[in-house]
C-alpha cells in the first residue's frame, strides 16, 4: 500500500494536523461558538460527531443529519475542511451529501470488519480522504485491516488515528494508549500519516496536556482533540473537552521537537524503541502479577484439600518444559535457570504464607 501524503490531499493541509472541535454537535448555537473560537487557533480541520455511539441506549445518540450543516456551514465561514464520523452506508451517503471534506470510522466500526467493508463498498470511486481509528481491542491486525479494505476500493488519502484500547485492567485512562502498537503500524507503513486522539485516550482534561506532548515527541503526524464552548453541560464526553481557549494554550504549550539535534532521525527511533521496552516490561510484570494471584489461588485450594505445596513431578515438569521453551526463543540457559528458580522460589513463599498464614514465613 502506498499512502497520499497529508500535504496532497489538496486542502492545503500540513503536519502537524491539529484538528478540533466538539464531540457531538448539539445545536447549531454551540456549534458556531465552539467553532468560532476554535478557528482563531492553528487547526486545521474542524470535527464534530453526528451520529454517536453510545455504550448503552437511551443517552443522547447524536442529532443525526440535520447537524451536518452546522458543521459544514461553520467549516466554509472560517475556510477548514470539516470531517465527521461515519459508521454505515448511508451516514457515507448523507456525510459526502453535505460536502464534508474528510471521513472518520470510529473505534466501535473499526473492530467489525462487515461493518468497515460496507463503508468501502459504498466509498467506491469517491476520492475522499478517510481517518480510520484503532478498533477498541489492541488488534494491529484489524486496524491495517480496515485501512486495507479502504485501499482496495482506491482510497489513498488515508489517516490513522491512535484513540486508545479498552482494557479491564484499572488505569488513569479511559483507554490505554499502548504506544507500541501504532508505533509498530508506522514501522510497518512509514508513510501513512498517524494522528493521537489524546480526548479518547485520556477521557478527562487533566491527562490531554501530557498525552498530546508524548504523541508530538514520538512523531505523531497530529492531534485530534474535542472542544466544546462549555464543557460541563456537553451532551457526551463532558469529562474530556476543553474550551476552544483551554485548547489554545494546550497548542501554544506543545514543544515541537523537531530535528535540531545531532543526529533527530536515530534519536526518535531511540526514543520509540525505549517506548516499546517500557511498554513491554510493564506488560511482563502485570503478567508476573496475574500469575502469582494464580499461585496464591492453588495454594488455598491446597489448604483446603490437604495438599502439600511442593510437587516434586509437577516441579520437575515445570522446570524442564520452561527451560526448553526459554531457550527456543533464544534466552540464555543461566538466565533461564535464575529466573525460574525465583519464580517458583516467590510461588512457594506465596502459598506458604496462604497455607501457614501464623508463621508469616518469608522463605
Ligand atoms: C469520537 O471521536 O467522538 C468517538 C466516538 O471516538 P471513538 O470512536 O474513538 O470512541
Ligand atoms: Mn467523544
Amino acid at each position: 500500500m502506498q499512502f497520499t501524503p497529508l500535504e496532497e490531499w489538496d486542502m492545503g493541509l500540513k503536519a502537524p494536523l491539529f484538528i478540533g472541535g466538539p464531540c457531538s454537535a448539539e445545536s447549531p448555537e454551540q456549534m458556531d461558538e465552539t467553532l468560532a473560537g476554535v478557528a482563531n487557533l492553528p487547526v486545521q480541520v474542524f470535527r464534530a460527531g453526528i451520529w454517536k455511539p453510545r455504550t448503552r441506549p437511551n443517552a443522547f445518540e447524536g442529532v443525526g443529519k440535520k447537524g451536518l450543516p452546522w458543521l459544514k456551514e461553520n467549516g466554509q465561514k472560517h475556510n477548514r475542511p470539516v470531517t465527521a464520523e461515519v459508521a454505515n452506508a448511508r451516514h457515507v451517503e448523507e456525510a459526502l451529501r453535505h460536502g464534508i471534506d474528510i471521513l472518520w470510522i470510529g473505534a466501535r466500526t473499526t473492530v467489525n470488519p462487515f461493518a468497515v467493508q460496507a463503508i468501502a463498498d459504498a466509498l467506491e470511486g469517491v476520492d475522499v480522504p478517510v481517518m480510520v481509528k484503532n478498533p477498541v481491542n489492541p488488534d494491529l491486525a484489524l486496524w491495517i485491516g480496515a485501512i486495507e479494505r479502504l485501499f482496495h476500493k482506491g482510497i489513498h488519502k488515508i489517516a490513522a488515528i491512535h484513540r486508545g484500547f479498552s482494557s479491564y485492567a484499572p488505569s488513569k485512562y479511559r483507554n490505554n494508549p499502548r504506544w507500541e502498537i501504532p508505533i509498530e503500524l508506522r514501522r510497518r507503513h512509514p508513510d501513512l500519516p498517524i494522528i493521537c486522539d489524546p480526548s479518547h485516550i485520556c477521557g478527562r482534561r487533566d491527562l490531554l496536556a501530557a498525552v498530546s506532548q508524548k504523541a508530538m515527541d514520538l512523531d505523531f503526524d497530529g492531534l485530534m482533540i474535542e472542544s466544546h464552548c462549555n464543557p460541563d453541560v456537553a451532551l457526551s464526553d463532558a469529562k474530556q473537552q476543553i474550551t476552544p481557549a483551554v485548547l489554545g494554550t494546550l497548542l501554544a504549550n506543545l514543544v515541537m521537537r523537531t530535528p535540531e539535534g545531532d543526529n533527530p532521525a536515530s534519536m526518535t527511533q531511540l526514543e520509540q524503541l525505549r517506548e516499546m521496552i517500557d511498554e513491554l516490561d510493564h506488560e511482563l510484570l502485570e503478567v508476573l502479577g496475574k500469575r502469582m494471584s494464580l499461585s496464591q489461588e492453588i495454594g488455598a485450594f491446597k489448604r483446603q484439600n490437604n495438599v502439600s505445596i511442593l510437587q516434586t513431578m509437577r516441579w520437575n515438569e515445570i522446570f524442564n518444559q520452561r527451560m526448553e521453551n526459554g531457550t527456543n526463543q533464544g534466552l540464555g540457559e543461566d538466565f533461564m535457570l535464575t529466573f525460574i528458580q525465583a519464580l517458583h522460589k516467590e510461588s512457594i513463599r506465596r502459598q506458604a504464607m496462604i497455607m501457614n498464614p501464623d508463621e508469616r514465613s518469608n522463605e
